[in-house]
């Protein structure tokens, strides 16, 4: 197995100025295609250090990728030091030259001396274009070894690292064999309850293996498999996706970076449904959270954020009776709002939600956390109640979450 380390570059990110999204994004692709990354580094513009580095790098790993540093000033060295190490001395590549010279001539833009440095190669270097910016990146061989230099900004480096390193390495290496993950995520069970569940797959776990993790009130469910390629793998995680199915198909509502808000959007979308919330303690984040997926105008109409018993009265028609009797937190407040605001705004889906944010506002028979959501539609309201823990922000946020669930039903 091929051992690579990653070395991230930049002063910046020793400072804790930027977070370094750039090894996390690399190990994981690397380790998708069956490559080993066994050290991470970090090191600063600096040349003497990023030599120390670079060269411990080399004793210890097969391949060297670095990220940063490939920039046209003064500060950017990586590409240099990389010559130094190997050996190897930098020469002008004069097909960067007319491709950044194009760069500029397209934008309008004069390209400035400084820039002719990108052109700066290490002899014998595998150039590599870069669509996303000015800066190519550079694969330098020498005797068993390789140093990948990759640009810093992460859009320019995933680009590159999808289109041409990815393919290199493979060519280069042969298969590696595959490790893939596919997360399941579920939301209104438990950590533990969910583990019962599936605890036949969890104890005979051999490959892909099964990991829980609890993430904002969703628990996920994460398969890895590891096979000799792609297809084998995404066999290997069918087989136990299907087989705990049957008991976590009432709670998964999306697989891997999709949110509950894109499970909710979805289902609204390809049903033709239009919604509208009514929503008092969220202050309005559960239509924030569904405006977060682009597109959602099609099926979210609006929303009235009805903080007073006034404008719950009078916006939403909930009744001054229900309002005196049962309180602004209670089922029926949850349900009339629902259906107020289904009725004012002519949807076919009415949200109503209605709670005890804290620290205040408690009673005896009303603790902090206690939520009532409702939501109205073709087969008439249905209310869920709940009793969160945690600060103001976190039951503002576990609401929402929450209200989005129930959308789905
Ligand atoms: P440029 O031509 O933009 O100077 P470069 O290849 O020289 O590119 P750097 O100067 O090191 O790269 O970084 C450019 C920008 O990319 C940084 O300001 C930062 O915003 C981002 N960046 C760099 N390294 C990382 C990293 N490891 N993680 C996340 N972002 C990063
Ligand atoms: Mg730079």
């Amino acid at each position: 197995k091929m051992i690579v380390e990653i070395i991230t570059t930049g002063t910046e990110l020793l400072l804790g100025q930027i977070i370094n999204t750039n090894a996390p994004y690399l190990a994981q692709k690397l380790n998708e295609i069956g490559f080993s990354v066994l050290y991470q580094t970090t090191v600063g513009d600096n040349r003497e250090r990023m030599r120390n580095v670079m060269k411990t790098a080399l004793s210890r790993a097969d391949i060297v990728i670095t990220s940063g540093g490939l920039g046209p000033t003064q500060g950017d060295i990586t590409k240099e030091v990389t010559a130094l190490v190997l050996d190897r001395p930098l020469f002008l590549h004069e097909p960067s030259v007319s491709r950044i010279q194009n760069y500029f001539a397209k934008r309008h833009m004069t390209m400035p001396d400084n820039n002719l440095r990108q052109a700066m190669m290490p002899k014998g270097a595998i150039v590599v274009d870069n669509e996303r910016g000015t800066a190519p990146g550079v694969i330098t061989e020498a005797d068993n070894k390789i140093i990948i230099n990759l640009p810093g900004p992460p859009h320019e480096l995933n680009w590159m690292f999808e289109n041409r390193i990815q393919a290199y390495l493979q060519e280069r290496f042969g298969s590696q064999g595959v490790i893939i993950s596919k997360v399941l995520r579920t939301y209104g069970i438990g950590e533990s309850s969910l583990e019962e569940k599936i605890k036949d797959q969890i104890l005979e776990q051999n490959n892909p293996t099964i990991a829980l993790l609890a993430r904002e009130g969703e628990i996920h469910i994460r398969l890895t498999a590891k096979a000799g390629n792609t297809e084998e793998a995404n066999r290997l995680i069918g087989e136990v996706e299907s087989k705990m199915m049957p008991a976590i198909a009432p709670y998964l509502f999306g697989v891997n970076d999709e949110t509950l808000e894109n499970a909710v959007g979805q289902i609204l979308q390809s049903k033709k449904l239009t919604i509208a919330l009514a929503e008092s303690c969220t202050g309005g984040l559960a239509t924030s959270r569904l405006t977060d997926v682009p597109g959602s105008s099609a099926y979210l109409m609006g929303s009235i954020v009805s903080y007073s018993n006034e404008i719950k009265n009078k916006f939403l028609d909930v009744s001054e009776q229900i309002l005196a009797s049962q309180g602004a937190v209670s089922a029926e407040t949850a349900t009339a709002m629902a259906c107020g605001v289904r009725k004012r705004l002519g949807t076919h889906i009415g949200v109503g939600i209605t709670g005890i944010a804290g620290p205040g506002g408690a009673t005896a028979d009303k603790p902090v956390g206690l939520v009532f959501i409702a939501v109205d539609g073709s087969r008439g309201p249905r209310y869920f109640q709940y009793n969160f823990t945690g600060q103001r922000k976190e039951i503002k946020n576990r609401t929402a979450k929450a209200a989005l669930f129930h959308i789905r039903e």
